[in-house]
């Protein structure tokens, strides 16, 4: 006898519930049976907002971060510092640093960082972009907010030597964020001490 399961349009629904981040087989099936069951749940409005965000959402041309234009409201805000750039390896990082307040300066995500074991080399990261930006914007300072572990370290010395010889001071933030968990998990006074103890980058 056949084994009774959801009907396979449920079963599809859970399938897909399941490929996203956190959510394992059992809360898959509740949020699938509260969708189905429950009126209140406007799943319709759920899956617009989906659609909407996918067809809206892209990278801000110049910093990387996410934007409904082509320039996010960061770079298009006149009242940042264009004179400070701070390197960091996701669009999320510029979050955190944006709520920790420690920087009012402009951002650039490098959309990861190099790690040849993983393939990653420069030619994977917004790094021609940046020397651009350093080369065109006439900074004064670029300040790197990366993981303090291996690929980080990497990543900042090959990005390091590349700006100084374009004349613009390299600084890092200080150490004391937890190596290689990135600047999200970091709270924000973690954040502000890092910033404000910034050193110079020596090749
Ligand atoms: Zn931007």
């Amino acid at each position: 006898m056949p084994r009774i399961d959801y009907p396979s349009l449920i079963q599809e629904l859970i399938r897909q519930l399941r490929r996203m981040p956190g959510i394992g087989p059992r809360s898959a099936e509740r949020i699938a049976l509260w969708i189905v069951q429950r009126k209140e749940a406007h799943a319709d409005q759920i899956a617009e907002a989906m659609i909407k965000t996918i067809s809206g959402i892209r990278s801000c041309v110049r910093c990387g971060f996410f934007s409904e234009a082509d320039q996010c409201a960061i770079c298009s805000d006149p009242g940042r510092d264009a004179q400070s750039l701070c390197v960091v390896e996701q669009a999320t990082d510029i979050l955190s640093l944006e709520r920790s307040g420690a920087f009012h300066g402009l951002y650039h995500s490098l959309g990861g960082r190099l790690s040849p074991l993983d393939h990653v080399g420069p030619e994977d990261l917004r790094i021609d972009s940046l020397v651009r930006r350093v080369k065109e914007d006439q900074l004064q300072e670029v300040i790197f907010a990366l993981s303090l572990d291996v690929e980080g370290e990497a990543t900042l010395s090959y990005l390091g030597d590349l700006l100084n010889l374009e004349g613009v001071s390299v600084t890092r933030i200080a150490q004391g964020l937890p190596a290689g968990s990135g600047l999200e998990s970091a709270d924000e006074l973690t954040l502000t001490r890092a910033f404000n103890g910034r050193t110079v980058f020596r090749p």
